[in-house]
């Protein structure tokens, strides 16, 4: 009778440390990483995707390597236009570039894409791994990490939420990686022949407005500690 009891009580025990080591530990230090607002939400990154990564960095950047990976030097800020947190996450889902994108369907079949979402209520999503490589700005996805929006434009324009979660993300993001600019989509091609520059073809570029200006004004105010660098005035002709 001892001897079941004495087996009771150990196996009590080891079900609290259990508990203790798998739930409590790891729910605490991600709060302590500040990843505790970041829902993981991810994209198809199945082989395809990764064969098709491989070569977009061949072909765009002579980049040749065995995995898709970069090292964050940079944060580009956009928005979807989609107006739901659905459609703008179906857009980015598959491998491979639907149809409807025929305008860039030439250069790559490789999908759009990026690491984070912000949905119109501040929720963050991430898409998939902040050091594998999206297809989300011309000449500098080999160095980049993408922040899209939910909604843009003036019928729907970014939310005060979403301002927020920005600011929160890129703080995130500025402590884990050495990021060196913080760009809004519609300033990268004043990239173009500066260091980070790696688009081969110099009649591939696409026109941008995303997240406005008045968007980027806000979060660069609010991120000035940083000191990220200021974007090349103008292009080098
Ligand atoms: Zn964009």
């Amino acid at each position: 009778m001892k001897v079941t009891k004495l087996i009771f009580k150990d196996l009590g025990s080891a079900v609290v440390i259990a508990f203790i080591l798998i739930i409590v530990i790891p729910v605490l230090c991600s709060g302590c990483k500040g990843t505790k607002r970041i829902v993981e939400k991810p994209i198809v990154f199945d082989e395809q995707r990764s064969q098709l990564t491989l070569e977009y960095m061949a072909e765009r950047y002579g980049i040749k390597k065995d995995t898709p990976t970069i090292e964050p030097r940079m944060i580009v800020l956009h928005w979807t236009v989609y107006p739901t947190l659905e459609e703008s996450f179906e857009a980015f889902r598959s491998s491979t570039l639907p149809n409807y994108r025929s305008d860039i369907e030439g250069v790559s079949g490789l999908n759009v894409s990026s690491h984070f979402l912000v949905d119109r209520d501040g929720t963050i999503y991430r898409l998939m791994p902040e050091t594998t490589m999206a297809r989300h700005v011309i000449g500098l996805n080999h160095c980049s990490i993408g922040i899209e929006n939910v909604g843009g434009t003036d019928k729907n324009p970014l939310t005060a939420l979403q301002l927020q979660a920005n600011i929160w993300l890129i703080n995130y993001l500025a402590k884990k990686y050495s990021i060196e600019y913080l760009i809004g989509h519609y300033e990268y091609t004043k990239f173009e022949q500066q260091e980070f520059w790696l688009e081969k073809n110099d009649s591939y570029r696409t026109e941008k407005e995303d997240p406005g200006e008045s968007f980027m004004k806000n979060v660069r105010d609010a991120t000035k500690k940083f000191n990220f660098k200021p974007v090349p005035e103008n292009k080098i002709l």
